[in-house]
């Protein structure tokens, strides 16, 4: 996915200033791109920590000044302090405060703010700086904040509680210059951390402008979103998004253990039926990916197959399961902090097993039963089966047309020959093709995607087909 803050600060910096846009989870930084510019700016989430050292150490040699910010820096700038300029918090209100001192001739190092910006008044990123080959996904952003409080969140420790949306008129904007402009057909995901933070605006403008838009152009988008798991509890909120061109949501399910959401304050997933919301969530249209969490306090050894479980039973193919962390500012982190058991700051990562505060539960024994659920999930055969009860669920609203060109056409031919004769799930694979085209024939396309997610998440995780 592009990277959506850069492309949106830069369009704030003057339209005299000469811009390059290094990617580098898609290309390698070179030394050619540092010697050109006069200023380097660096944005940067946790995980992205190992490069931001290599940008830093690669643009000290060239004595080249860094300005920085994004959630890593806001969060950790004190870290850095080979960093020239830090813009901090949003760059719509500190951005602006740089610019003017260094047009004086006497920038500071540090701009933050504890207000939070209008973003009806953020600039249409420069999508142009983009080379659209390198993604699988455009994004955009509609909204900040989110009314929630779960304990171990830093969104809403940078951004906030109260839903700040932009225009309905600057999104329109956006999908024609996505549309005219760069040329983009296909996926295009909304980079909100909740997209029905303010469910009245969504219904009742953002979503019937949006379908109006999609129908006019015939359709050449499909979108997906992140979601809380309330979005159940709305039936014509689930139709107007399917009947729009969503066609997936990705959801904080955390854990199906009462006590344990209790625990993390993820009030929006208690007293409810989980299970039911997921499959109606389907059953309306969007597919459900989850995110799930295991080592808050109250989780005792039944938790692994809890999860499982659940994870099986939901037809949540794509389950992303961590172990609980507490990133900076967040309330489990000052928790944390007053009980001594904080050990270390928070990577970032969702697989590198690590923990920054010391569980109640045992380590060693979170982690085996982190690492039972994970061999579980991702093993070919209850993949495959969590596969076949999406596909049974799921009630597809939305039909884009998919123009079969030679790239997709290539990637179809290498998946069937990865996966499908090389793989040692070799079998699996085509038990499940043959399946799919007795049962769902429509879905036949997104069970050989899910196909290759498998396949992907087998090799994230390092396992092996038995
Ligand atoms: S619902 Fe999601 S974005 Fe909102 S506070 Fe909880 S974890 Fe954060």
């Amino acid at each position: 996915m592009p990277p959506l803050g850069l492309i949106t600060v830069s369009a704030m910096l003057p339209s005299t200033w000469q811009k390059r846009l290094v990617d580098m989870n898609v290309a390698a930084l070179q030394i050619s791109d540092i010697q050109w510019a006069d200023y380097v700016f660096i944005s940067a989430m946790y995980i992205q920590k190992e490069s931001v050292n290599e940008v830093i150490v690669e643009s000290k040699k060239l004595n080249k000044a860094i300005v920085a910010g994004g959630p890593l820096f806001t969060q950790e700038y004190s870290n850095y302090p080979q960093i020239d300029h830090f813009i901090l918090n949003e760059a719509e209100i500190t951005m602006p405060l740089f610019l003017k001192d260094l047009g004086a001739g006497q920038p500071q190092r540090i701009y933050k703010t504890s207000e939070y910006a209008d973003i009806s008044q953020t600039p249409l990123p420069d999508f142009h700086l983009l080379s659209t080959k390198d993604y699988a996904f455009m994004n955009i952003q509609v909204s900040r904040g989110c009314p929630f409080a779960c304990n171990f969140c830093e969104i809403t420790a940078l951004l906030g509680h109260q839903v700040r949306m932009k225009d309905t008129a600057q999104i329109i904007n956006e999908l024609d210059v996505l549309f005219h402009k760069i040329k983009w057909r296909g996926p295009v995901s909304i980079a909100d951390d909740n997209f029905i933070g303010n469910k009245s605006e969504i219904k009742n403008n953002l979503l019937p402008a949006m379908k109006e838009w999609m129908q006019l152009h015939k359709y050449p988008f499909t979108f997906n979103i992140e979601t809380t798991i309330n979005l159940a509890d709305d039936d014509k909120l689930m139709s107007l998004l399917a009947e729009t061109g969503f066609n997936s949501t990705f959801i904080g399910i955390e854990t199906p253990e009462e006590k344990s959401l209790h625990y993390c304050n993820k009030v929006q997933n208690n007293n409810r039926d989980l299970l039911a919301n997921v499959k109606k969530i389907q059953k309306a249209g969007l597919q459900v990916s989850g995110g799930f969490i295991v080592g808050f306090d109250s989780d005792t050894s039944t938790i692994f197959q809890r999860q499982i479980d659940f994870i099986q039973q939901s037809g949540i193919v794509s389950a992303m399961v961590g172990l609980l962390n507490a990133p900076k500012n967040t309330k489990l982190y000052e928790q944390l902090e007053a009980e001594n058991r904080l050990t270390t700051e928070a990577t970032g990562s969702n697989t590198d097993l690590s923990m920054n505060f010391i569980p109640k539960m045992n380590y060693n024994e979170l982690l085996d039963g982190y690492k039972k659920i994970i061999h579980h999930i991702y093993k070919t055969k209850p993949y495959y089966e969590r596969l076949r009860q999406l596909l049974l669920n799921y009630n597809r609203q939305y039909r884009r047309q998919t123009k079969i060109d030679f790239p997709l056409l290539m990637a179809f031919i290498k998946s069937v020959l990865v996966i499908g004769v090389l793989n040692k799930g070799r079998s699996e694979y085509w038990k499940l093709v043959i399946w799919t085209l007795f049962n769902r024939p429509g879905s036949i396309v997104d069970a050989i995607t899910y196909t290759v997610f498998g396949y992907h998440y087998q090799k994230v995780y390092g396992l092996k087909n038995k």
